[in-house]
């Protein structure tokens, strides 16, 4: 099964980090800290229900830092990151599914893409929440759930760049399908794509029905292939992905993968390698190389 795989290439990443002492816990959050680049660190957050495993990543540059994603939003997730670094930062969401965005709520505005703006906003109530986080789980109290707040949304776009001094920065990269919005941020120093959701081989989430709405045009497989040639031209700036699940440090041979992946969807919707169950929907998978999409034929 490549889902088996892929999700154990993962498990045995942290198994194998965790044996060799290199993970730290703090009592503020229940998750784990790892750092597997430098100034970087990758934050492990256990799933409450829904949505996966996921990872944030705060990255810290000589004079500002950005952390990359809020994950489930349970325990002091501001406490922790202002444990890790002394400096000013910004908080980006890589896209706006409730495993990236709940812990939002701790701080007072976070970076998305534009095109994610609407669906963000909308999910930014209490019930939204409820939805996600039960009140039990065996490892979070009810108090480790930070009461809802609103909070502020900017909206950026393709080029956006936070910068991080002595000439560090992240750039956004719009690589839609998964969400309109779905977006990496490029760290040209590190040689690193922080890809969340965007490119990961878990596989890449594009199934599911056709959402209505605006730039519904953007969560296709189509639209995905186009983000993807875009990116296959800026190869030469990282060698690695950090994703916002699963194994961290995936070789960029996942691109060109992938792509491949999505012109053999279009090409023979049909024709697939396995089926993937999610909650009540079931996803076509087709696999090459490090590539792999979950999809439906609606989103093709
Ligand atoms: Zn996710």
């Amino acid at each position: 099964m490549i889902i088996e795989q892929q999700s154990r290439l993962g498990a045995e990443q942290l198994a194998a980090l965790r044996a060799a002492g290199q993970v730290r816990r703090y009592d503020c959050a229940p998750v784990e800290v790892f750092t597997l680049a430098e100034g970087v660190y990758s934050i492990y957050s256990k799933s409450p229900g829904l949505g996966g495993d996921a990872w944030m990543h705060l990255v810290t540059g000589p004079e500002r830092a950005v952390l990359i994603d809020t994950g489930f939003g349970i325990g002091d997730l501001r406490a922790l990151v202002e444990t890790l670094t002394d400096k000013p930062y910004d908080v980006f969401n890589t896209h706006f599914h409730g495993d990236h965005t709940l812990g939002n709520v701790q701080f007072d505005r976070v970076f998305i893409h534009r095109y994610d703006l609407r669906p963000l906003a909308d999910s930014m109530t209490p019930d939204g929440r409820k939805a996600f986080i039960p009140q039990e789980a065996d490892y979070y109290r009810p108090s480790d759930i930070p009461p809802f707040r609103p909070y502020g949304i900017v909206p950026v776009d393709a080029g956006f760049t936070f910068d991080l001094g002595g000439g560090e920065t992240l750039e956004l990269v719009h690589i839609p399908g998964h969400s309109a919005g779905c977006s990496g941020l490029l760290d040209r120093r590190r040689r690193i794509l922080f890809s969340g959701d965007a490119v990961c081989c878990t596989p890449t989430f594009i199934f599911g029905p056709l959402p209505e709405g605006e730039y519904r045009e953007y969560q296709t497989v189509r639209a995905y292939r186009d983000g993807l040639r875009a990116l296959s031209g800026r190869l030469e700036e990282f060698d690695v992905l950090f994703p916002g699940h699963g194994y961290l440090g995936v070789p960029k041979e996942i691109v060109p993968d992938t792509l491949a992946v999505c012109g053999a969807i279009i090409a023979a919707p049909a024709q697939y390698d396995d089926v993937l169950h999610f909650g009540p929907r079931e996803g076509l998978i087709r696999k090459i190389g490090w590539g792999s999409v979950a999809y439906s034929k609606e989103r093709v």
